[in-house]
Formats: structure tokens, C-alpha cells, sequence
């Protein structure tokens, strides 16, 4: 029964989960074990990480630990954009590391997206990967200024216009109807995915290698050789990597590493090819805008729209609760945006609503961190951006555990230290403001097509330009 009423819970954390063949949880861990690598937490950022390291070592001895089933986290939620661009302020970077680091670090992301589909092939995970890029939409003047500056901030870093490129009006019509769109960009580096299917496919090839994986295996204490798991058993292990994303808020010490903001997400019933002649779309491209709580959206395998959004209240007394995960004004926001640019499909339902936390570090800019003596790793703080980043991360978190000097080791993420966010109320204030400014913002211009000078007021609290 206990077995049933799980797999009924993870089913509904997303459309993505609700369509997998099975989620009958693997074992749960019941007695020590001793391995060379210990892996908290099977989402992407583990899940690549056991792969990567079994591919290099394939004699390692590897243990994954997950509270739940792998793909429980946003891993199994999200929006299904395997999209490169880094998870970080490139600013914060640049400081540190200089333009060449981070335009090194860029094209890193690009290629990654190829390496997704390059071991979803070989590992024949169907996770229906398209490699079709992303259109940015710009609906009113002032997202127009921020697109043509976005494009022209990527172009001055040293993007091509093989990278990232404004759209004529013509060529925008041609892939995909937005109504009200004054203007596009695209980018080639993106893939669609079903995330889904590919963090599970990924647990399956990483239990093919070897790897052992323990579901309902919560993490209590992780130290240095050592994690202490729920149920008394204890991991005895060389080297520790904690990949927990947002939750490791929850653990001793760790709240405030992160700002554990929640990004929400719904989903029409599968769409007629009547209306879908009139939207085009025809390509497996992603598509978002520039709205200060921009849309991300992507056409499904399934011929539905999956559009996502932020927006969602931080709650102070318990920032990460399924509660958190539903929201009828970020519902409705959504499903408004489906109605308003893609007018064909505004009659259609809305069967799924669903979200998850994201793991906002303070200056929003990831890192990939191992210490050699204790063995202790970790990798995450990718700010919703993370399915490309997971991937780059789980490669380097290999390297340097393993003690390959490649590339990866010295990208700018490596050992990066974000300071930790202001105590409550500060960091609950901070949040409320972010989604009630941009919010407001958004309203603004879409009413005055003028700039909303507010979006200052929270500038020390997002990500930095
Ligand atoms: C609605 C939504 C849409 C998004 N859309 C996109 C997108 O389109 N593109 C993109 O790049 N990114 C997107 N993201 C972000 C992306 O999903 C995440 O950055 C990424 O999945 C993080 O992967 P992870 O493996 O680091 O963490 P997670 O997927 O959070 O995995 C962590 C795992 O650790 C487990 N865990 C936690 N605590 C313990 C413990 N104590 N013991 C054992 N296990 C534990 C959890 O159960 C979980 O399975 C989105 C996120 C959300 C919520």
C-alpha cells in the first residue's frame, strides 16, 4: 500500500513524472555500506556525476542516496530546456576570471547541449530530444530594448551571429505565430527535452555501469567520509558529493545558502494539427520572453503547450513544502499567456499544473566545488537553469575527483563562493519584493509600453547585469 499511495505522489509532481512507465521505488537502504564515491541525491547534478565517473573509473565503487525516486526534485519537473547560456551573472564571473574565462565557459554550455543528446542516444534514453533552439519574443518596447541589448551583450562577450541573432519579422512568422510580437531572436543552442524520461533513463544507465542506487534513502548528516542516512544506516565512502540543489536548505547549516524560490508550470491538453497550423511551431523550439517574470515554454512530444513561469509567494515559515508547488494566480497568469499569444489555443484546457523549488545562490551564480583533503564535493545554485549546467557539472565534479586536469577543472564555477543570503525576514522580504516588483513591473509596461524605472528598487536582489 505505502508502495501505491508513493507512486501516486510522484506521478503527480508533473506532467513529465505523471508520463513515465514506472516510479515503483528501488530499495531503500537497510544496512552499512562501505564504496569509494557516496552521492547525495539523484537528480541531474548526481545522476551525472555516478555516470561520468563510472564511464572514467568503471572499477569505482558508487553509491547514489535518494530521499524520494530519482527525478523527484525539479530534475523530473522542469521545463524540459536543455538550453546553454551559463547559470550565473557573467558580471561576477568576468571580476574574477576575465572575458576569455567566461566566454570559455559559454561555449562550454553550448556544447553540452550536443552532449545531452550525444548520451541520450548511446544510452537509448527516448527523452525526445530536439535539437531546435529557442525564440525570444519581445510583446511591448521596453522588452524589445532588453532584447536587442541581450543580443548585443552576448554578441560583445563573443557569441557569433551563428550564436545568437535578432529575427525578422518574416523569419519569426515563419517558425512560430506570438501574437503581439514585435520582434525575435533566436538562438540555435537548445534542446527540447522531456525531463522525465531522461534523469530516469539516466538512473537506468547509471545502474547498467554499476552504480548503486538506494531510493527513500534520506541523507540526515554528511561529513567528511561518512553520510548518516534516516534509517540508521551509514555510508562509509573516500569521497562525498552532496547534489541536493535547493533542498540542502533543509540541512544543518545550510539555510542560507540558497533562496529556495519556486517556478511553476502548466500544461494544455494535447492540441489539434488544425491549431497548430495556425501557431507553426513546427521545429521542437523552446520559447520565452523578455517580461521581467518571463514565460518559458515548450511544444511537448505530445503536441501540448508546457509553459512555465515565476511568480510564486515564498512562504517564511516553510519556504519548501509541496503546498508551494500549485498556485491558482501563477495558474491563471499562465494560462493568460497561452491565450494571449497563442489565440488558436485559447479554448483549451489546462490539465496540468505542477512546480518545484529552484536553488538560488546570493550573487545567482552556480559553483562546483571539491575540497582534495576532505573528499567533500558539491555542485548546484543554477537558478532555474540548470538541466545544461547539471550535465557540465556532474563532467567536472569527475575531474576533479578523479584528479584529471581537462578543461572543465578551471572553468570560472570551480570553487566559486557565493556569500549566503541575508537572515529571515531579510531574505523572505527580499523574495516577496522580487516577485512583487517584477510583477508590477510587467504591468506596467504591458499598459504604458514605457520602461518600469521600479525594477531598480530590487536590483541588489537579482541576478546582476
Ligand atoms: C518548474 C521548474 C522549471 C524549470 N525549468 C528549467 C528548464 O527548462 N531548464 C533548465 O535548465 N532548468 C530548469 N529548471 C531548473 C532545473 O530543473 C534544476 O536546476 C535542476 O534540475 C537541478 O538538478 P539537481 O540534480 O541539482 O537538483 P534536483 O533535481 O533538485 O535533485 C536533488 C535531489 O536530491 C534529493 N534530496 C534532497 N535532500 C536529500 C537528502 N537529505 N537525502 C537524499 N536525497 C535528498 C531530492 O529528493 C532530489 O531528487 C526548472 C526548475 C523548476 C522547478
Amino acid at each position: 500500500m505505502h508502495v501505491d499511495f508513493d507512486q501516486a505522489r510522484y506521478r503527480e509532481r508533473s506532467l513529465w513524472l505523471e508520463g513515465c512507465a514506472s516510479l515503483k521505488p528501488r530499495p531503500t537502504i537497510s544496512g552499512d555500506v562501505g564504496c569509494d564515491v557516496a552521492i547525495v541525491g539523484a537528480g541531474f547534478t548526481g545522476l551525472w556525476s555516478a555516470y561520468y565517473l563510472k564511464r572514467l573509473a568503471p572499477d569505482l565503487r558508487v553509491v547514489v542516496l535518494e530521499r524520494e525516486i530519482a527525478g523527484f526534485g525539479p530534475s523530473g519537473r522542469n521545463g524540459g530546456w536543455a538550453s546553454a547560456g551559463i547559470a550565473a551573472s557573467p558580471k561576477v564571473y568576468l571580476r574574477r576570471h576575465g572575458a576569455g574565462s567566461v566566454l570559455r565557459a559559454e561555449r562550454e554550455t553550448f556544447a553540452t547541449v550536443g552532449e545531452i543528446g550525444r548520451v541520450a542516444a548511446l544510452e537509448s534514453i527516448d527523452c525526445g530530444f530536439v535539437h531546435g533552439g529557442t525564440v525570444t519574443v519581445a510583446t511591448t518596447r521596453p522588452q524589445l530594448a532588453r532584447l536587442k541589448a541581450s543580443v548585443d551583450a552576448r554578441r560583445a562577450r563573443g557569441f557569433t551571429a551563428d550564436d545568437v541573432r535578432l529575427l525578422e519579422a518574416s523569419e519569426l512568422d515563419e517558425r512560430v505565430r506570438v501574437a503581439g510580437a514585435l520582434a525575435g531572436a533566436f538562438t540555435p543552442h537548445t534542446a527540447r527535452i522531456d525531463p522525465a524520461r531522461l534523469v530516469r533513463g539516466l538512473a537506468d544507465a547509471c545502474e547498467r555501469l554499476g552504480v548503486m542506487i538506494f531510493e527513500r534513502s534520506e541523507a540526515r548528516r554528511i561529513g567528511r567520509g561518512r553520510v548518516e542516512c534516516a534509517t540508521g544506516a551509514v555510508v562509509r565512502a573516500s569521497h562525498v558529493l552532496r547534489t541536493t540543489e535547493a533542498y540542502t536548505t533543509e540541512l544543518a547549516g545550510e539555510k542560507r545558502r540558497f533562496l529556495p524560490l519556486y517556478s511553476l508550470m502548466i500544461a494544455t491538453e494535447p492540441l489539434s494539427s488544425a491549431i497548430w497550423e495556425e501557431i507553426g511551431w513546427e521545429r521542437g523550439e523552446t520559447i520565452n520572453d523578455q517580461r521581467h517574470l518571463f514565460f518559458y515554454a515548450q511544444r511537448t512530444s505530445d503536441d501540448r503547450i508546457a509553459i512555465g513561469g515565476r511568480g510564486a509567494p515564498y512562504r517564511l515559515g516553510s519556504p519548501i513544502d509541496e503546498v508551494n508547488e500549485r498556485n491558482d494566480v501563477v495558474r491563471e497568469r499562465l494560462a493568460a499567456t497561452v491565450r494571449r499569444h497563442f489565440p488558436a489555443a485559447r479554448d483549451a484546457a489546462v490539465t496540468h499544473h505542477w512546480g518545484g523549488p529552484l536553488g538560488v545562490p546570493r550573487d545567482w551564480s552556480m559553483a562546483v566545488c571539491y575540497d582534495v583533503r576532505s573528499g567533500l564535493g558539491w555542485a548546484g545554485g543554477y537558478a532555474g537553469h540548470g538541466v545544461v549546467a547539471a550535465n557540465i557539472a556532474g563532467r567536472t565534479l569527475a575531474d576533479l575527483l578523479l584528479d584529471r586536469q581537462t578543461d572543465l577543472v578551471s572553468l570560472p564555477w570551480v570553487g566559486h563562493q557565493s556569500r549566503r543570503w541575508e537572515p529571515e525576514p531579510i531574505r523572505f522580504l527580499a523574495s516577496r519584493a522580487i516577485v512583487g516588483v517584477l510583477g508590477s513591473a510587467d504591468r506596467h509596461e504591458d499598459t504604458t509600453d514605457r520602461p518600469a524605472r521600479r525594477v531598480r528598487l530590487v536590483a541588489p536582489f537579482v541576478l546582476p547585469r
